[in-house]
């Protein structure tokens, strides 16, 4: 299995280059926010439960995710790999997701990180929620707080795999297809 971690901010463009890769690689896209708004929209007592932490731009807990994930994970298993998006999300799960993959005989071969600055990822955030609707898209505050808690709990997950030598980045910005092109030569270089 060949998987590897998308990284970035919201509003980065990391599910818009997603899309990309696994056509390319034939990977599977695990998004962790994909997977709790598809729970969300089911109506069901954990979709509530989810809705009341996201739309405010608060984090689930991570056994609750993790359980999430894992579900996934399992269910495609007989893929080629992954493209990790949105995971992990703090070095603890960072630490949790190296143990599972490596009780499958797998890992995380490497983060690749899309840079973007804070000011253009309001502006694409709040573009986005334009036509998503989603509610976490769309209050400036909202979109503010997920900035600073990345800023405090996600930014640690770099240095997690800085210190594996995992470590690689990207500038998020400019044409859609020069940052596909540009994350191509990265990830044939790492394969
Ligand atoms: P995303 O679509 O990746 O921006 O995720 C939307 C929201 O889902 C985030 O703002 C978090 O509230 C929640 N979420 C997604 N992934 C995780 C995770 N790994 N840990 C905790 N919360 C998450």
């Amino acid at each position: 299995m060949f998987n590897f971690v998308i990284f970035g901010p919201p509003g980065s463009g990391k599910g818009t280059q997603s899309k990309n890769i696994i056509a390319k690689y034939n990977l599977v896209h695990l998004s962790t926010g994909d997977l709790l708004r598809t729970e969300q929209n089911t109506g069901s007592e954990l979709g509530k439960q989810i809705s009341a932490l996201i739309d405010d731009g608060n984090f689930v807990p991570d056994e609750m995710i993790q359980k999430i994930f894992k579900a996934f994970l399992f269910e495609n298993k007989n893929s080629d790999g992954f493209i990790l998006d949105g995971f992990p999300r703090n070095t603890k799960q960072a630490a949790w997701l190296d143990n599972l993959l490596e009780e499958m005989n797998s890992e995380v071969k490497f983060m690749l990180a899309l840079e973007v600055d804070d000011d253009e990822l309001k502006r694409r955030i709040l573009d986005r929620g334009k036509i998503s609707g989603r509610p976490d898209d769309q209050n400036e505050s909202i979109v503010e707080t997920r900035i600073t808690v990345y800023n405090k709990q996600t930014i640690p997950v770099k240095e997690y795999y800085e210190n594996q030598n995992k470590f690689h980045s990207v500038k998020g910005v400019g044409k859609p297809d020069e940052v596909f092109a540009n994350i191509c030569g990265i990830i044939d270089k790492l394969k």
